[in-house]
């Protein structure tokens, strides 16, 4: 007997199983030509500054360019111009509305489209796009969170321009939008996004980067922070998504037994991508180089079916707009090609999860990399003053760091086997270690070859060595040749957070050095930078760890450096609040008035109803799905059991095992399926809502592992033709 979902399971199999890959012409909604290379029609969907060069004054353009890098308003009279100019080049290209394209706190990006078609003064229909509209929208705000900043009374926010992020028309089957990257701000200004604390970030980050810099004799206009985020993402085909209400409805597989073939041939890392696979990724890589994305590298991951794509580095903000389209795109691309993609930090138990890894830099308006050791020992003093400084901001903000990652999904990558631990610190890599060492322990002794370019005796300056190759895949935060990379981002979430509070926390800290160094000289020199890097690496090297951050180990040891190992986020959220946290932030503009609680809300409450999702999500498919298959399993397995034993006069012993496996397990699911519920109707009656979150991590978590390891050893044992629920071999194979 076959259920109807059962045969709905197969046919998606049969289906998913014989897709050819879908072949797309290139389009460019102008006429083009079709053979262009990437170079050749890179950014044609976007307005930038090059274009604007082209309609605007040079005068205009330098008040653009400052506004872009500066707090300084913009005149009204600019904005009009600016509007005229990309009003007229969004149209031509076949653009009918435009929209703020804005962050709230969701991990997602929002818009509200308004067409461009309006009447002039006598009634004529026109299309019409003034300087206003340009600087300011306001979106009806209620319905986005604000975790209470904004009182329910008071529902309006608006959207601002960010001048900095370019422009960009967004095609779709039926025509163009131009979209406008925006911030989204409170009426009494406070952010009610991701977008605006990483600027205000950038702001405090160049201000003390550019003293610091200053400080050691550097002539420079400002420093920039750039970032470069590898994509991590699952593909699976959409007919056996669809029967997956967990993929569908929480993004993540709450059931599913573990095939025999996982990861463990470890043949998937960098192998030959399936050519449906490839397809979709030309395709999607295709728009977003239209879109000024500038995308690098694609490569299969560890697990099956998971891919990374990544892109050229850029300014920070600019990075974490394109990261969004980056996740936008590949999602609606998929589609096209009857693929789902999954940015959930764990979608499938028992292999890699997909993590995002941010990689990080400071650059001066020259273009010198401040995390490149240099060719001279000037340079490699302001390498070490970055260095030490970023060490510093690691170890006094390591709370807020991991605050900045915590999310439901991201739980099940940190401090799991799998992924970087929970506890902060930072890796270096040998050579910089010794460096360390070297430079903070009196008397330092005769180098190794690797770090022999180090001269501490002379100008008591090391010259590093550029060759720094050494990886370390255990640690949330290493140092790779010219740059950090934070390893613990997850695949879902918005980068800004973790750049906003990186740059935040290295900020204060290089402000404190600067302070210091004043201090101890107004007119530092050499000795006296020198002197006041080696005291800050030595406060601070004990978040330097560069061993194996999995091992049990590295959990005692860290726990007797005293550095926080934060499990769950409910917990990791806490972070924000600490007064040593929430002061920095105030002091430094990135947080004003009631940001802090409000992002806690949010976050809290964000927690919670993805918790909520997937327990309820959880009940369903156990009642809708799981037991009835129980159910129909051991009643046919009754069914012969009687039939035999009136042909037979008895039982055959295998059967009646059988038998005794599959009724034992289908009580055991009821039993499971009860707990559930009794769990749902305790958290329905928890009001307070840090209770409630505690209480889903503790006691909700490890309920949803229970009922799952009921369900999957049920999948072993139910007939194949009554499993309604597409299995894990063929969600990660079929393709
Ligand atoms: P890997 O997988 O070896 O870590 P990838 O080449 O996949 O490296 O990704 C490295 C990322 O780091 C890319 O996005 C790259 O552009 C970025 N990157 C390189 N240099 C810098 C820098 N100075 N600042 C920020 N990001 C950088
Ligand atoms: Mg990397």
């Amino acid at each position: 007997m076959t259920t109807n979902r059962a045969s709905a399971r197969f046919e998606a199999v049969r289906t998913a199983g014989s897709r050819a890959p879908r072949v797309f012409k290139k389009t460019f909604s102008s006429p083009h030509d079709l053979d262009l290379k990437a170079s050749e029609y890179f950014g044609c969907n976007t307005f930038s500054f090059d274009m604007m060069e082209k309609k605007l004054s040079s005068s205009d353009i330098s008040i653009l360019r400052e506004f872009a890098t500066s707090d300084k308003p913009l005149t009204l009279d600019i904005a009009n111009k600016v509007a005229d100019a990309v009003r007229d080049w969004a149209l031509a290209r076949g653009a009918t509305h435009y929209c703020h394209w804005f962050q709230p706190q969701t991990g997602a990006t929002a818009e509200k489209h308004d067409a461009f078609f309006s009447f002039d003064k006598r009634g004529n229909a026109i299309e019409k796009f003034t300087g206003k509209e340009l600087i300011q929208s306001e979106p009806d705000a209620s319905s986005f969170p604000s975790g209470g900043v904004r009182a329910t009374f008071e529902a309006r926010g608006y959207t601002a321009w960010d001048a900095s992020s370019p422009m960009f028309l967004m095609e779709s089957e039926n025509g163009l939008t131009l979209c406008i990257p925006s911030l989204f701000i409170s009426y009494n200004g406070e952010a009610l996004d991701e977008k605006t604390p990483l600027l205000r970030s950038l702001s405090a980050l160049n201000k003390a980067a550019t003293e610091s810099l200053k400080l050691m004799g550097h002539d420079v206009k400002y420093v920039i922070a750039s970032a470069g985020p590898e994509q991590e993402y699952f593909v699976c085909d959409e007919s056996l998504f669809n029967l997956r209400p967990d993929l569908l409805l929480a993004g993540r597989t709450l059931l599913g037994r573990n095939p025999p073939r996982g990861q463990q041939l470890e043949d998937h890392y960098f192998g030959s991508i399936k050519p449906r696979i490839l397809a979709f990724m030309m395709e999607a890589e295709h728009e977003l180089y239209k879109l000024s994305v500038p995308c690098k590298t694609r490569h299969n991951e560890v697990a099956p079916s998971q891919c990374e794509i990544a892109p050229i580095f850029e300014n920070a903000n600019i990075a974490a707009d394109h990261n969004q389209l980056v996740l936008e795109v590949l999602r609606t691309v998929a589609r096209r090609h009857q693929l789902q993609v999954l940015f959930h930090e764990k979608p499938y138990a028992g292999i890699n999860g997909s993590g995002k890894h941010v990689n990080w830099s400071l650059a001066d308006n020259h273009g010198h990399n401040m995390l490149e050791p240099g060719d001279n020992p000037m340079d490699n003093i302001r390498f070490l003053w970055f260095l030490a400084g970023t060490i510093k901001a690691v170890n006094e903000y390591a709370t807020l760091l991991r605050m900045s990652i915590a999310s439901a999904g991201n739980d099940f990558r940190l401090g799991a086997n799998e992924a970087p631990p929970a506890i902060i610190s930072c890796f270096l890599g040998d050579t910089l270690t010794e460096v360390v060492q070297k430079l903070t322990t009196a008397g330092g002794g005769s180098l190794s070859d690797r770090a022999k370019n180090i001269n501490l005796d002379l100008a008591r300056v090391p010259l590093i060595s550029r060759d720094n190759t050494d990886r370390n895949r255990t640690s949330p935060f290493a140092f790779t040749g010219n740059k950090f990379e934070f390893r613990a981002v997850g695949a879902s979430a918005s980068i800004s957070p973790s750049l906003t509070y990186l740059n935040a926390a290295v900020a204060k800290a290089l402000h404190e050095m600067n302070d210091q160094l004043k201090k101890a000289n107004p007119r530092p020199n050499q000795d006296d930078i020198l002197k006041l890097i080696v005291d800050t690496l030595n406060e601070h090297k004990k978040v330097c760890f560069e061993g194996n951050g999995y091992s049990t180990e590295w959990h005692k040891e860290a726990e007797k450096r005293g550095l926080p190992n934060i499990r769950t986020t409910p917990d990791a959220l806490a972070a924000i609040k600490e007064t040593k946290n929430k002061t920095m932030l105030a002091s430094l503009g990135v947080h004003r008035g009631e940001e802090v609680e409000a992002r806690y809300n949010v976050k809290l409450e964000r927690y919670i109803k993805v918790r909520m999702i997937e327990l309820e999500t959880l009940q369903e498919m156990l009642s809708n799905e799981v037991f009835p298959a129980a159910v129909a399993h051991t009643r046919i397995l009754a069914q012969s059991a009687a039939s035999l034993k009136t042909a037979m006069g008895g039982i055959p012993s295998e059967l009646e095992k059988q038998l005794r496996i599959a009724s034992d397990l289908t009580a055991k699911m009821a039993t499971a399926k009860d707990k559930l519920g009794t769990f749902l109707e305790q958290c329905a009656a928890t009001h307070d809502e840090p209770k409630l979150a505690a209480k889903i991590a503790s006691e909700g978590m490890p309920l949803m592992e229970e009922v799952r390891k009921v369900s999957d050893e049920l999948e072993l044992v139910v007939d194949d033709q009554l499993w309604s629920l597409p299995k894990y071999r063929e969600i990660l194979y079929m393709m």
